[in-house]
């Protein structure tokens, strides 16, 4: 069935965290000349990024993750490894890895985890958005120096989407893992799972990678089987959301149960289980009787099972 023309003008993807990038990528454009001319540019700002951690300078109370290039050069960040996000209405935006371990930085500037950022809320969702991009992106860059066909050096190039072998002229260019997340549901329940490392009485969804040579339904139902022992009848896509952790995009889906007892994989995860309705929304208000919740609102997860529970 064709569904473009009933579908909301706000796609759910828009609200869940790291979704909010205003940059203009510009990708046509890019070329070897590309990071020079940004950096040459008077408004040119700067993340700066280091050890799963981004520099914060603080600001009026808040926190600024942007840098012109003189401070990105005193906090010696790696001006040598930039790459360009892109362009805001401000000017470009560009991103470094940073130069010093958290310890030695100044007094004003803090070395924050991204997952601090993001579940606290200390910078703006475009700004969240930017650094997404900048994570997952140097990431990328810091595993790849090598020619995955010669071995011999690779250097960056076109603002840092791409990387060239200095030997064989190979091509490299980033990359993005998918991964599927699913909630499996009846009318009137739904499955979630607690994986080992999560926090104290939190249920999510259930989530895997796909894989090479798999459509992203094939996946939920494979994944879901595994998990859980479910078989899938029909799976619909939801949303998705950048995970810059280091560079994955999180695809989450709706999948129909076609039975409903479980068969976990308990090496995976440390239970597993039917939710009511009722009981889902108690999680939702964070009024449930035994202190269960779900993951919080910047999650794709949150806002699948909040999607179906709501429904
Ligand atoms: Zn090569």
């Amino acid at each position: 069935m064709f569904r473009l023309f009933d579908a909301p003008e706000r796609e759910p993807s828009q609200f869940v965290g790291f979704a909010g990038n205003r940059i203009d990528r510009q990708a046509e454009s890019r070329d070897g000349n590309s990071i020079g001319a940004a950096l040459a540019h008077p408004a040119a700002r700067l993340l700066i990024l280091r050890d799963g951690r981004a520099h914060l300078k603080l600001a009026d109370g808040g926190f600024d993750p942007y840098f012109d290039l003189a401070e990105a050069e005193t906090l010696r960040a790696r001006v040598d490894q930039v790459v360009l996000l892109g362009f805001s209405d401000s000017g470009p935006v560009l991103a470094a890895p940073g130069g010093l371990p958290a310890e030695q930085l100044p007094e004003s500037i803090k070395a924050i985890d991204y997952r601090s950022i993001y579940t606290q809320g200390l910078v703006d969702p475009s700004a969240l958005g930017a650094l997404a991009q900048a994570a997952s992106l140097l990431a990328w860059h810091a595993t790849h120096r090598f020619c995955g066909r010669c071995g011999h050096n690779t250097e960056s190039s076109d603002g840092g989407y791409k990387r060239v072998c200095l030997n064989c002229n190979a091509g490299h260019f980033p990359r993005t893992d998918p991964v599927a997340i699913m909630l499996t549901v009846t009318q009137e329940k739904c499955l979630m799972g607690r994986g080992r490392h999560f926090a104290p009485g939190m249920y999510s969804a259930l989530a895997g990678f796909i894989e090479p040579g798999e459509t992203i339904e094939a996946a939920v139902r494979r994944e879901t089987f595994e998990e859980a022992g479910i078989r899938l009848g029909r799976v619909v896509y939801h949303a998705s959301q950048p995970w810059p952790f280091p560079h994955t995009l999180m695809i989450g889906c709706f999948g129909e149960a076609l039975n409903e007892d479980i068969h976990p994989d308990t090496w995976e995860l440390e239970d597993c289980r039917w939710f009511s309705r009722a009981e889902v929304l108690d999680m939702l208000a964070g009024s449930h009787a035994g202190g269960l919740c779900v993951p919080p609102s910047g999650a794709i997860a949150h806002h699948l099972i909040r999607a179906w529970a709501e429904s």
